[in-house]
């Protein structure tokens, strides 16, 4: 089995050095001919939307990699990528992917909570992990979600991690915080 990470910026090492020591084997997306290389799955790492989004597009990968999340390749995202999959974002104007029926808010803890530790109950089909260690950076949340998409955490009130059929999408970062879990749930939906 083998991971593509999308490696035009942030975070994305975090996220090779946990599924390699998983024993997954992973490759970068840094440029259109990345694509040609055969791959089961794609993380959408956390960092910065707006210039992951513009990348995306100037470098001709968007459409894609849309493309493929559309017809079913699992997709696990954090942060910034969620952004990207979000259909909807209530405080900016841009959109990207919108392959998640969710509504997101960017930068949604203001400046004094820029970022910050939670330790978070996962529920739903996660349930089964119980309590989870949730990194915040300059973090959005979920504002709202379709009816069919599955909430996985709230913290305090505020949806922070969705399932919706091949996309696990959080708000919070599962590759800084040296729990797996999360991963080995991603690896688990490739199959
Ligand atoms: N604030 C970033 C954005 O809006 C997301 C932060 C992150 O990925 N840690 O794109």
């Amino acid at each position: 089995m083998t991971v593509a990470v999308l490696a035009v910026q942030g975070a994305f090492i975090e996220h090779e050095k946990m599924l390699q020591n998983m024993g997954i084997d992973t490759v970068e997306l840094r440029q259109k001919e990345d694509l040609n290389q055969h791959f089961d799955g794609i993380v959408l790492p956390g960092g910065e939307s707006t210039v992951q989004g513009k990348l995306l597009k100037e470098l001709g990968m968007f459409d894609s990699l849309k493309q493929r999340i559309q017809s079913g390749m699992p997709v696990l995202a954090t942060c910034a990528g969620l952004i990207l999959l979000a259909e909807e974002l209530s405080n900016d104007e841009k959109r990207y992917f919108q392959t998640l029926p969710v509504t997101v808010k960017r930068n949604a803890y203001g400046r004094q909570l820029g970022s910050f530790h939670y330790e978070g109950q996962m529920q739903g089909p996660l349930q089964n992990l119980g309590t989870y260690p949730m990194e915040f950076i300059r973090a959005p949340y979920i504002a709202e979600v379709a009816p069919e998409v599955e909430i996985l955490a709230e913290v305090e009130e505020k949806i922070v991690a969705v399932r919706y059929k091949n996309q696990l999408a959080m708000a919070f970062h599962p590759e800084l915080s040296g729990d797996d879990r999360i991963h080995r749930e991603f690896v688990r939906m490739i199959g």
